[in-house]
Formats: structure tokens, C-alpha cells, sequence
């Protein structure tokens, strides 16, 4: 491979880290020093800052993003019998989050511009069963909440976001993770705020539910060894915590940054022969993938490869298509499909410069051509 031809991976993790480098050694020393690994001052203070973060009241730290979501579906008393709405186009755990809980996700198609669910769909599919919906904030870019939240309280519907691709993101100037009822985050070390492990969170302004959380994630328990519900394991550790810490302060510079490489994509692509995301009016996306849409998908992945970029599928195939879900019967889904099989995820990372996205795109130009 020539210098010209040097590779972009798709996602770089260890570049990612690199920039936080002496702020993560240094957290990572500091706990192991404290002498003190769960549920501490790191957890405790990173629940505080997250949640000035996002403008809301209350977030409690969780051992991973399936768990924020089905957490609150449990502490909300969603269960057996219960419907809850959740786009056909998502990441599996959306759909595992209800399942999960003992409840059925009945999926809504997306809008196909945008990739995200289309409020104009959600009402056909409302039953008496219904007891909440789950936007996904997909690929970074904000649900369109005005009008989901709207259908909700029109129904007397919970509206739980899966904010686990868009930490940062805005909608109409507010932070998601503060749109809905209440919402879960995912620290999973790609997400646009990882950790070096798993993790997760649920914000909300709800004080009754925040409570009920803190209890539900460590064995239903508020004083130690009185356990009032039925609860899990399901912590947030202090070493994840102390390095997130390291991280926040930077999320805004780092979503700014893919902003730049999001928009040098769309300058570059803007006449080519595929499918640029669309973008709603008031939202401004976190970009945690960059992803296009095009009929000649495997000739482009194969043009990729040659040239030495990384490039993914988000996702190969829609939920109601995986094998955890065969045995059940799901309405006609033709946009998830179509989704599924057009879809293509380009790198972007915040250690990217404007270069790579025209390298990237120059490539995926001359390809279609
Ligand atoms: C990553 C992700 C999750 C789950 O997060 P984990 O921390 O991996 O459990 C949920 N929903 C979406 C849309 C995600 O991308």
C-alpha cells in the first residue's frame, strides 16, 4: 500500500483515548488508591455532572446502556401484557430492552431520509396495551421529540429515549437525554462518550423514578441489607465513573469536531449518486455515524476496501429479521428492509481532519461514478 493509499480505520479507539491520555492514568491511579470501587464519590460525582450535562435533575449510573433502558421500563412497572413502541431501524438492544422487561416491542417504521422513527406512523400503531414509546436518537441525530412527546401525552404514553448514539446532541437547544420522560445512555467505549469498558445511565427529572432506580440497580436497596424490591446488580463502577470524568469536559470540542467532518462529508458528496442523511429542522446531531444511503452497496464497500478505509454496516439486518425474534410475527417493515440493505457507515472520529473526509469521499465519488 503506497503512502497516498495509507489506511482510515473506521473507528480508532486507542486515538480516541490518546487524547485524554494523562486526565485517564491519572483516574484510573486516584481509584485505585481511594481504595474504594463501587458506588463512591467518582459514581456520585459523575452522576452530578452528567446530569448538569443534560439539564436534568437526576442520573444514576448503570452497568451498561441495555440495562438504562430496561431499567426504566421496570421501575416504571412496564411489563407482561405491555406493548411499547420502539423504531423498526435500531441497534438490537432497543428492542431487548422491552423484550427483556416481559414486554412487546411493536416497531414503527422510520422515516427513510432521516433513519429516525416517523411520528406520523406511531399512532396506527397505538393499542390499548400501549404504555410508552422508545425514540431512538439514531446515528446521533435527535428523534423528532416535538411531535412524538405531543402523541404521547395525548395518550398518556411514556416517552423513554435511547439517547445511547447521541450524547450531546440538541433538539430545538436541548440536550437529549432531557426530551422525554426520561432516557438511557451508553458509555460503551465506541459511543460519542465511551468509557474503557461498559457502562450506562439514565437521566431524568422524574424524582420518584430516580429513587426507585437507585434502588432497582443495586439489589432493589437503599440501606444496606434492607432490600425492598426485587432488584438487580446493575452498577455504574467508580473506575468507569473517574474516567468519564476525564471525558465530559471534552464532549462538546469532540461533537464539534465530527460536526466539521459531518459537514466537509456533506460538502463533498452533496452531487454524488447516493442517499447524504437528512437532517430535521432545530436538531443538531452528536454524528456518531456517519451513514449513507446507496443501491450499489457492496460495489462501494468493495472500492473502500481496495483503498485502504474502514467502513461498517449499521445494521445488516432489522430486528424483526434476527433469529431472536423469528418465532414472533411482526407487521410489514419495507423501510427497515430497504434500510437494511442500502445502508453504509463511512468513518468519522474526532482525531479526523477534513483531508481524510475528501480522501474518503473522493474514493466513494470515483466509485459511483
Ligand atoms: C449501544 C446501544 C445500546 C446499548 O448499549 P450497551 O451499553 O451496549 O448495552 C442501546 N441502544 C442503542 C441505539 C445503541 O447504539
Amino acid at each position: 500500500m503506497s503512502l497516498q493509499n495509507q489506511t482510515i480505520p473506521f473507528l480508532d479507539l486507542k486515538r480516541v483515548n490518546a487524547a485524554h491520555d494523562a486526565g485517564i492514568r491519572a483516574a484510573i491511579a486516584r481509584v485505585l488508591d481511594s481504595g474504594w470501587y463501587i458506588l463512591g464519590e467518582e459514581v456520585a460525582s459523575f452522576e452530578h455532572e452528567f446530569a448538569e450535562f443534560c439539564g436534568v435533575k437526576h442520573c444514576i449510573g448503570v452497568a451498561d446502556g441495555l440495562d438504562a433502558l430496561h431499567l426504566v421500563l421496570r421501575a416504571y412497572g412496564i411489563g407482561t401484557g405491555d406493548e411499547v413502541i420502539v423504531p423498526s431501524n435500531t441497534f438490537i438492544a432497543t428492542w431487548l430492552a422491552v423484550s427483556q422487561a416481559g414486554a412487546k416491542p411493536v416497531p414503527v417504521e422510520p422515516d427513510i431520509a432521516t433513519h429516525n422513527l416517523d411520528p406520523a406512523c406511531i399512532e396506527a400503531a397505538i393499542t390499548p396495551a400501549t404504555r410508552a414509546i422508545m425514540p431512538v436518537h439514531l446515528y446521533g441525530q435527535p428523534a423528532d421529540m416535538a411531535p412524538i412527546m405531543e402523541i404521547a401525552q395525548r395518550h398518556g404514553l411514556k416517552v423513554i429515549e435511547d439517547a445511547a448514539q447521541a450524547h450531546g446532541a440538541r433538539y430545538l437547544g436541548r440536550r437529549t437525554g432531557g426530551l422525554g420522560d426520561a432516557a438511557g445512555f451508553s458509555f460503551y467505549p465506541g459511543k460519542n462518550l465511551g468509557a474503557l469498558g461498559d457502562g450506562g445511565a439514565i437521566t431524568t427529572n422524574d424524582d420518584a423514578l430516580a429513587a426507585r432506580l437507585r434502588m432497582l440497580r443495586n439489589y432493589g436497596s437503599s440501606i444496606k441489607y434492607h432490600h425492598e424490591l426485587a432488584g438487580v446488580n446493575s452498577r455504574l463502577d467508580e473506575l468507569q465513573a473517574a474516567v468519564l470524568r476525564v471525558k465530559l469536559p471534552e464532549l462538546d470540542a469532540e461533537n464539534a469536531s465530527r460536526r466539521r467532518l459531518a459537514a466537509a462529508y456533506m460538502a463533498a458528496l452533496q452531487d454524488a449518486p447516493l442517499q447524504l442523511p437528512k437532517q430535521i429542522e432545530g436538531a443538531e446531531s452528536a454524528w456518531h455515524l456517519m451513514v449513507l444511503r446507496t443501491d450499489r452497496r457492496e460495489h462501494l464497500q468493495a472500492a473502500l476496501s481496495e483503498a485502504g478505509i474502514g467502513h461498517m454496516v449499521h445494521y445488516p439486518i432489522a430486528c424483526h429479521r434476527q433469529q431472536a425474534f423469528a418465532q414472533q410475527s411482526w407487521p410489514n417493515l419495507p423501510i427497515a428492509e430497504r434500510l437494511q440493505s442500502e445502508l453504509l457507515s463511512l468513518p468519522i472520529a474526532p482525531y479526523m481532519t477534513v483531508e481524510d473526509v475528501n480522501r474518503v469521499a473522493s474514493v466513494v465519488k470515483a466509485a459511483l461514478r
